[in-house]
């Protein structure tokens, strides 16, 4: 169903021209209505609510229930053609959604459903050592999960399934991430760790201590379940920290623990810089995958959940 300049086989309820929604058992049971599939999606965090202008906007429900809102898809040009897009902001258009109550396999699945096998990952961060500034990017190359209680996987059974999530983003988006991010001019780190909380307050200053004598890098509230949900499905992700704090245990002195309000204005500010990157990696993508990222799923799909599926 991924065939980047064909159609899929997914069932369609047009609601207006601009604004169409697909069924709730999307991706179970493909009926004969056609639309073309996108072949990126783009999540945004806290203060990237909206990616292009042009956009249609398609509701998906999801076998897992709504994601956090309407999917917004466009058409940009690359290297390699034209190049679809789906963009998901993941606390919800008004941000209305916490990082705790975000339906993330909702939002994982219907990207997936609409045919993208690459995902790009924004998500405000804070900083755990001092050499990591406010105002950085960081490109992800490890996680450490340290939430609980969110439905983390799409494996619920009767099919068993142990992904490999050693090295857990793609290596090939990561490095077209960090390449488009040097081009921008920004300062960039092309590696790091980011330990993941329940949020939604933030770290105490013992709690960010430990966290940096670990050696991690960046922490944060939306990489898990995200990413391995992502792996799960076969699909390419690839986070992109933007460091908008010192988080508390940060030993700088006269560093003062971090506010909500410093986090929203500080990630706002870097927004125009941040799309551009989104666009230049969009862009720059070949139309075919060149990385393993597919092979983690054991060549295994979730089974439907329990609640949809049919008589007998
Ligand atoms: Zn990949």
């Amino acid at each position: 169903m991924t065939s980047p300049s064909g159609s899929t086989d997914i069932s369609l309820r047009p609601i207006d021209p601009t604004r169409r929604a697909v069924s709730p058992d999307a991706g179970l049971s493909p009926r004969a209505t056609r639309v073309t599939p996108v072949d990126v999606g783009v999540f945004g965090g806290s203060g990237l609510y909206e990616l292009f202008d042009d956009v249609e906007h398609v509701e998906v429900a999801t076998p897992y229930g709504p994601p956090s809102a309407p999917i917004a898809v466009s058409e940009i040009p690359s290297d390699g053609g034209a190049i679809r897009v789906a963009f998901l902001p993941r606390h919800g258009r008004r941000h209305h959604l916490p990082p705790h109550l975000i339906n993330y396999r909702a939002n994982v699945w219907a990207l997936h459903h609409l045919g993208a096998r690459r995902i790009l990952s924004p998500c405000a961060s804070g900083s755990l050592q001092p050499d990591i500034h406010p105002g950085d990017l960081l490109v992800c190359d490890q996680l450490v999960d340290r939430t609980s209680g969110r439905p983390s996987t799409f494996f619920d059974g009767p099919t068993v399934n142990h992904v490999s999530f050693g090295d857990p983003y793609c290596p090939h988006l990561r490095s077209t991430v960090a390449a488009r991010a040097v081009a921008a001019g920004a300062t960039v780190h092309s590696t790091g760790t980011v330990v993941v909380i329940d949020g939604p307050r933030f770290s105490t200053r013992a709690e960010s201590a430990w966290y940096r004598a670990q050696g991690w890098q960046v922490i944060n509230m939306t990489q898990a379940p995200e990413a391995a949900l992502c792996r799960e499905l076969g699909i390419c992700h690839s986070a992109l920290a933007v460091v908008t704090d010192y988080d508390a245990g940060v030993d700088r002195p006269g560093t003062a623990p971090v506010t909500q309000d410093e986090v929203y204005a500080a990630f706002a500010a870097m927004m125009p810089q941040i799309r551009g990157i989104i666009v230049g990696v969009l862009a720059s993508l070949d139309r075919e995958r060149a990385c393993d990222c597919d092979a983690a799923t054991n060549g295994l799909t979730p089974d439907p959940p329990h609640d949809l599926v049919g008589p007998g």
